[in-house]
């Protein structure tokens, strides 16, 4: 098998005396979509902050393409194609979708103004109302917002920190369309989320957290029919 495009091992994060993430491995194969999945404080988070370059690991180590990528901080990561879509959105709300565009894409020194266009045509719905401040678009459309903001950056391996975080079931799916869009054009993606279901069926392979541990890693397709899964670790996901 090819190298993975992302190897943690043995990663550990804490907060003081809170243990977030206690010691796990996972490999991410280029082109895949992997979720990490789990209730709520499981550590999902605190995981792709790691890799990041948010949060400093108390231990472990990380490798992008082969190199140690552990105390890289994230402006760096971020030059080299590790981009994160935060939890939240945090799209700035009285700007205006340009505005946020145009920030986005000086901070990520990435994006010309062709690009920009490039994210209006795969969005077109931010092209409609460019010049309209981001707080008055939907949750599901600041999504996208945030989404193309993170693409002006063309990541080698995107993270997506519950991108379905309360969207109704509709946008969930198109929030999810548009995910899956990106991997096919073969962009890496990695997925945090709280709805299990969802990011399996979009997933080529889970893992399954609790309590900062991984305890059940597989093909999405093996974790989703595996009646188990869903219900002791993942409530009504
Ligand atoms: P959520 O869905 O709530 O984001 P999560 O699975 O992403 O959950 P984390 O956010 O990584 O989990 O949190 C893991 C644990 O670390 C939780 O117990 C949380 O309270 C704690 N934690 C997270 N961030 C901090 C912080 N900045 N300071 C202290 N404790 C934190």
């Amino acid at each position: 098998m090819a190298d993975p495009i992302l190897r943690v091992t043995d990663l550990k994060v804490s907060y003081g005396k809170v243990e977030a993430v206690r010691g796990l491995s996972f490999d991410v194969r280029a082109g895949s979509l992997v979720t990490l999945v789990g209730a709520n404080g499981a550590g999902k988070s605190s995981i792709i902050n790691a890799i990041t370059g948010i949060v400093k690991p108390a231990s472990g180590k990380i490798f992008f393409e082969g190199q140690d990528i552990t105390r890289t901080g994230s402006h760096k990561l971020v030059k080299r194609g590790l981009v994160q879509v935060p939890e939240g959105r945090q799209v700035l709300s009285t700007l205006t979708i340009a505005e946020n565009l145009q920030i986005g894409a000086r901070l990520l020194r990435s994006g010309s103004a062709a690009a920009i266009d490039g994210i209006y045509d795969r969005f077109p719905v931010l092209g409609e109302r460019r010049q309209l401040p981001a707080g008055s678009l939907s949750g599901g459309e600041q999504q996208m917002l945030a989404i193309g903001r993170a693409m002006l950056a063309q990541p080698r391996v995107i993270f997506m920190d519950e991108p379905s975080m309360g969207l109704a079931p509709m946008i969930v799916d198109e929030v999810f369309n548009v995910i899956e869009e990106i991997r096919s054009d073969g962009t890496t993606v990695v997925l945090v989320e709280q709805n299990a279901r969802r990011a399996l069926q979009a997933a080529d392979e889970g893992h399954v957290l609790q309590n900062g541990e991984i305890v059940r890693s597989g093909t999405a397709a093996d974790l989703l029919a595996d009646d188990g899964i869903i219900q002791a670790y993942l409530g009504t996901g």
